[in-house]
């Protein structure tokens, strides 16, 4: 087949889309207005189309039509997609920008690119000069369920709150263009589900237009396998897998797609589903004949592009394709030929866990409107079936009707430093689609001014301004920051890489081959000299980087490579950050303690807030007010050797039916002592005076106007 009749069927294929008979109107709507809501069924085109048919409208004659993506691998896998379309290279007149990845050009006019991408944007150019139009998409999906990397969980997670707010602030009277604009921007907000009454009364009432949805039915069972009780159990995944095999051996044609909730147990899963997928007869078991194999293809944020190019490919004749994927194919993505939907209940969603106090990723029972927007996936083309693997109880009982908005379930610590170096000072009535608790506020205002990122009145210090040009954690840049004031930055920007990636370490399921697993990550551990979990980290990174063969050194070692591989190009990011926030104002600092104290007491500057005691035999007390009693993860060096520690820093938490601490490496009193009273200093009260100041509103734009103008665009090439 030659070139141009593949795309001319593309293009074809695309007529059939629910939005090809709206394109005159939709086109007509997003130009009679400066806010549009559009809505339609996941798979109607919203986000392949729409901005393409701006791009033939001629829409991008003044500017850039920019349309935000929540994850990467949606970005990037739609940008191949309609740059095919559109008969183009992908990075000429479509492009995309990700994190770690920029793929424009000059010539670049329809940009597929993350949320976090084009907050840098703003952040750089606060009234988008370059846009004619930017679209936010995935808006009902506010909360990132799939985490590509954890780097992303500190920034990217709630910024299309951010970025609906500024946008709103910004552009909410056509009547007058901001200074340094010279068209109006149109700003159109899609999503998939019936939010729209709350989006278009949030935009000042604008328009909504709906594109009629064409669903098939789709028939839903409930299992026997995971009941109430079963909340905490992780047995879930096997249960998949069996029902996956029966549908396929007992199903007529048609693909399967598999939810569960994270990359380690899809791989796990995955490999399970191999193995029994092996031995299948099909001369005696598969009822229809036409069906003679399973391509098993695993979906996740973290996986290489190429791979998921894979997934929308059709399956050969006669083979079954069953992907096994993250929450990601609920909404974000389409695969076509879906028939059978095996959802597993469960998601793994970051929460603030007021047990411990912080932030933790959890694997949760889904709401019931996510369960149907799941089982919708399977009624795309013609009728389908769903098959849950968790009982009707389970459903009544332990299912939300609707997912909390993430804004107000986590921290917003990160979220408040970039509002406050946006210039928006008033964090307490700044427009939020769905405001967090004013709590929130205030405790992520009070870990700012622990962090030094903010002083008493609320400013952002030299510190802040430093620490958020970091897409980490706010204590592991500060941490990072004190390493590079010091010279020493080669040791810390390894670690702050290895703890944004998935986990490096692999697990098999086998009990043999753990324990095989286990011997090997022991002996790394060793060999980074100290029982000292970040010391291990910063091992296996320098190991690997200088080892010959790098794939099968991690291979022999049970690491990860596509993790460390992922880690190696954070690490380089995060210098490159460093590198140009070095040339300018940058604080050098001297250290008198003992060299090999160095390191440790970086990572105590930015860990503090996380400090534990030993309490009573094993079991450590935290020290950051909640007196939390923890416990060292198995998975920890110093699992086995706490009877000589008193004190330890740790990364995070993980929540079972104990609470385990991990990556956990031990300190001295001495190194935390004066850092601890700061984090009793402040009262939260005392701060929200800070936070709603009573000033009118003229004189907050007039401070806010200031505040920005001081800041120097610049052309920022990463994205958080
Ligand atoms: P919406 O945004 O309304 O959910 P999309 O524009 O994402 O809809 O999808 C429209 C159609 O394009 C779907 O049938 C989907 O399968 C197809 N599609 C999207 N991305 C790709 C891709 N990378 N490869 C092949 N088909 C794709
Ligand atoms: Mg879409």
């Amino acid at each position: 087949m030659s070139k141009s009749t593949r795309l001319d069927s593309k293009e074809n294929e695309s007529e059939h889309l629910p939005i090809y008979q709206h394109k005159a109107k939709l086109i007509q709507a997003v130009k009679d207005s400066t806010f549009l809501v559009v809505t339609g069924e996941t798979g109607s085109g919203k986000t392949t189309q729409l901005p393409k048919y701006l791009h033939q409208a001629g829409l991008c004659k003044d500017g850039k039509i920019g349309i935000t993506q929540p994850r990467r691998v949606a970005a990037i896998t739609v940008a191949q997609r309609v740059a095919q379309e559109m008969q183009c290279n992908l990075g000429r007149e479509v492009g995309y920008q990700v994190r770690f990845d920029d793929c424009t050009s000059p010539s670049t006019v329809v940009k597929y690119m993350t949320d976090g991408c084009l907050l840098r944007e703003i952040l750089a150019d606060p009234v988008l000069s370059q846009y004619s139009v930017v679209v936010l998409d995935e808006v009902h999906e506010r909360s990132l369920n799939t985490v590509t990397y954890k780097i992303d969980l500190f920034l990217v997670y709630l910024l299309q709150d951010i970025l609906l707010g500024l946008l709103k602030k910004m552009f909410s009277n056509p009547a007058k263009t901001p200074k340094g604009r010279s068209i109006p921007l149109k700003v159109v907000v899609m999503s998939a589900t019936l939010e729209t009454d709350k989006l278009s009364a949030f935009l000042g009432g604008c328009p909504i237009f709906a594109i009629p949805g064409r669903a098939f039915p789709v028939t839903c069972t409930f299992g026997f396998a995971v009941g109430p009780k079963d909340i905490e159990s992780t047995g879930y995944a096997k249960e998949v897998v069996k029902v996956a095999l029966d549908v396929h051996t007992s199903e007529m044609a048609g693909d399967i797609l598999v939810f569960l909730t994270g990359q380690s147990e899809i791989e796990r899963a995955c490999d399970l589903l191999y193995e029994k997928a092996e031995s299948i007869d099909y001369r005696y078991d598969v009822q229809d004949q036409t069906v003679e194999g399973l391509l098993i293809l695993p979906l996740y944020g973290s996986m290489p592009t190429d791979q998921q190019r894979q997934i929308f490919q059709p399956p050969p004749s006669g083979i079954r394709k069953c992907v096994v994927a993250t929450n990601i194919a609920a909404t974000s993505l389409t695969i076509n030929g879906i028939k059978y939907i095996i959802d597993s209940g469960f998601v793994k969603q970051l929460n603030h866990n007021s047990r411990v106090g912080m932030d933790i990723l959890e694997v949760v029972p889904i709401s019931k409107s996510e369960a149907q927007q799941r089982a919708g996936r399977a009624g795309r083309t013609s009728a389908g079936k769903c098959f849950r693997i968790y009982t009707k109880e389970f459903w009544e009982k332990s299912m939300p009707e609707y997912t909390v908005p993430e804004i107000q379930r986590t921290s917003l610590t990160a979220v408040i430093l970039t509002l406050k170096c946006l210039g928006v000072h008033d964090v307490i009535r700044f427009p939020y689609l769905d405001c967090p608790e004013e709590r929130f506020i205030l405790e992520a205002l009070k870990q700012l001014y622990q962090y030094d990122a903010i002083d008493r009145r609320g400013r952002v210090t030299k510190l802040g301004e430093l620490m958020v040009e970091f897409p980490l954690h706010p204590g592991l840049t500060r941490a990072v920051l004190k390493a590079a004031s010091l010279g020493c930055e080669d040791l810390l920007l390894p670690v702050a890489a290895m703890l944004s990636v998935e986990n490096i370490f692999i697990r098999p399921g086998h009990p043999e081959k753990q324990k095989e697993a286990d011997k090997k990550h022991r002996a790394l551990a060793a060999k980074s000299g100290s029982m000292n979990d970040f010391a291990t980290l910063l091992s296996v990174f320098q190991s690997c980087k200088s080892s010959d063969r790098p794939s099968a050194w991690c291979k022999d070692n049970w690491i990860h490579w596509r993790a460390l591989k992922s880690a190696f190009s954070v690490e380089t990011q995060l210098r490159e950050i460093l590198l140009r926030l070095q040339q300018k104002d940058f604080p050098v600092d001297t250290f008198d303690g003992n060299k090999s104290e160095l390191f440790r007491r970086c990572l105590c500057t930015g860990y503090f807030t996380n400090v534990a005691r030993r309490s009573v035999g094993k079991v450590f007390c935290t020290m950051d007010g909640h007196g939390s009693m923890v416990h060292f993860h198995p998975s920890s060096s110093l699992f086995d050797q706490e009877d000589e520690l008193n004190w330890v820093i740790f990364h995070d938490v993980l929540v079972t039916s104990r609470v385990y601490i991990r990556t956990v490496c031990p300190i001295r009193y001495e190194w935390v002592k004066d850092l601890l009273p700061k984090l009793h200093e402040v009262d939260v009260y005392e701060l929200s005076g800070v936070a709603r100041e009573e000033v009118t509103d003229e004189e907050m734009i007039k401070w806010e106007t200031r505040e920005a103008a001081k800041r120097q665009p610049e052309v920022s090439t990463e994205d958080v």
